[in-house]
Parts: structure tokens; sequence; C-alpha cells
């Protein structure tokens, strides 16, 4: 544990509204994916290894963001267009966001990460997060005017008590220096209860879902729309339609992290908003 003065100037930044982080400082016990010790106080309760091991995607399709290496195999020679660098999935559909970035891939020790801030509402790792989406809004250089998080259904908001995609957006819309603006948003249908959605079935669930509130103004903003994960962008590009439908001159979707999807195979490796 550090001693008194490095730990106060450490509390300092984080201490407005984070009563669980002074528990986990108090008493570091294990990080919460490979249960080793926490040698640091950190609000956050993850070890700095797990931490360092989050798969960082690497250049990609220039819409998407999908990682050069999960599609390079099918043709990347075919997927220079004029708007640059293409994946399969971008050159086959238009979407109602101008491009998405995120900043790791949903692989690995970032899947439990993400359970935590999912279903335990770990407010400091949502904040750890947004520390490392501003690192991507400089290194894309994405300029916006609002902060957005995708909506959960009321009904779904209800029962959890919080929305994860707000645990990462409303720390990252402060450090920005932009407006947040959940009201702007909301899910006017529910996700189906079926566990495991097929691509498709994705794209069917949200198409409609999502409206702009009466009498929000969205007019010419550049909005920033936040979530946790990108699966196949259904869900962004839903929200993104509705925005536009709105007058909104720009979205651009940012996530923590996105499935890598490899176009032939589809997502091997999860399917992480079914436990949305
Ligand atoms: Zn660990
Ligand atoms: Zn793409």
């Amino acid at each position: 544990m550090a001693d008194r003065s490095t730990f106060e100037k450490r509390v300092g930044g984080w201490l407005s509204g984070a009563s669980d982080a002074l528990v986990s400082v108090f008493f570091p016990g294990g990080c919460r994916l490979c249960e080793r010790l926490l040698l640091r106080a950190s609000p956050v309760p993850i070890c700095q290894e797990c931490l360092g091991s989050f798969a960082l995607g690497g250049a990609g399709c220039e819409r998407c963001g999908q990682p050069l290496a999960t599609w390079s195999l099918s043709g990347a020679e075919e997927a220079r267009t004029a708007e640059g660098l293409l994946c399969p999935e971008c050159r086959a559909r238009t979407y109602g966001f101008d491009r998405t970035r995120s900043y790791a891939l949903y692989k690995g020790a970032i899947v439990p990460a993400i359970m935590l801030l999912k279903f335990e509402s770990v407010e400091p790792l949502g904040r750890w997060f947004a520390e490392r989406l501003v690192e991507v809004t400089r290194r894309e250089a994405i300029s916006a005017d609002v902060v957005v998080p995708v909506p959960l259904h009321r009904q779904r908001q209800r029962e959890r008590g919080y929305n994860q995609a707000e645990l990462v957006a409303k720390p990252l819309a402060r450090k920005l220096g932009l407006p947040y603006r959940a009201v702007l948003l909301t899910r006017t249908k529910p996700r189906p209860d079926k566990h495991i959605l097929s691509l498709e079935e994705r794209w069917d669930s949200v198409r409609g879902a999502f409206a702009t509130r009466p009498g929000s103004k969205v007019d010419n903003l550049r909005v920033l729309l936040v979530d946790d994960v990108m699966t196949t962008g259904a869900t962004l590009d839903a929200c993104a339609k509705a925005l536009r439908g709105a007058g909104a001159k720009s979205v651009i979707g940012l996530t923590v992290a996105r499935a890598a999807r490899h176009p032939a195979v589809g997502s091997g490796e999860s399917n992480p908003k079914d436990a949305q």
C-alpha cells in the first residue's frame, strides 16, 4: 500500500462519487481476473499484467476498424477503395455511422473485464477504459460536439440499475471536455429474450429499436456514440440511423472492445451482446 501522501495524491483525481473505489484502495485484495495479489493501491481491481494483456487491434478497415489481420486473407488487395481500405463487410453494407473505432479486441482478459463493468458496475474500471478511449480519439483525430451512450431499454436498465455504456461514456465526455447527452437517445424496442442470436438476427433485432427523444436537439451535431462492445455494428448502426434521421451531422461509434470476426467464419470467439 502507498504511503499517506502518495495515497492522497492518487485519491484526489477520482474521489468524487467513487465509494466502491475507496473500498478497493483500502482493501486491495487480488486481481479480479487472475487473482494475483494487487501490489499497488489502485481503484481498478485488475493487476497491471492483466491490463497490459488486452489485445489491441492495430490498423484496419477505414469504416468499422476491423483489424486488417482478421480479414486480409480474404483479399485485402481488392479492398482499396476511393474511401480507403475497407473490409469485405463494409464494402457490402452502408451504415448510419461514419466510422467506428475500438480500444481493444474482444478476446482474452478483456472479456471478464467487461463482465465486471457490465454486471458489477465497477466505476473505476469504466474511468480507466474512458482514458484509453481518449487516447483512441487522439490517435484517430476524432472530434465531436457531444457524447451519447448507447441506451439500454428502460426495463433492462431498471433491472440492472445502471447502463454499462454510461460508466465509460460519462467519464469520457468529462475528459474530452464535451457535453454528455444520454438524454438524446432511447431504446424503444427491448432486446429479444432469446439467448443466442445469429448475425442476421442481430441486425433484425435492433432495426428501428432506437429513437431520439421528442424535443431533443440533435441538429447539425457531430455525435460520439459510446458502447462497451461492438459485435456486428448493428446496434451502433441503428442508433446512428436514429440520430442522423433527427438531423445529426455525423456519428462516430467508439467502443471499449470489438469482436474480432473473420467474415467467412463469423465471430467464433464470442457473442458479447448476448448478455446485454
Ligand atoms: Zn491480473
Ligand atoms: Zn469494415
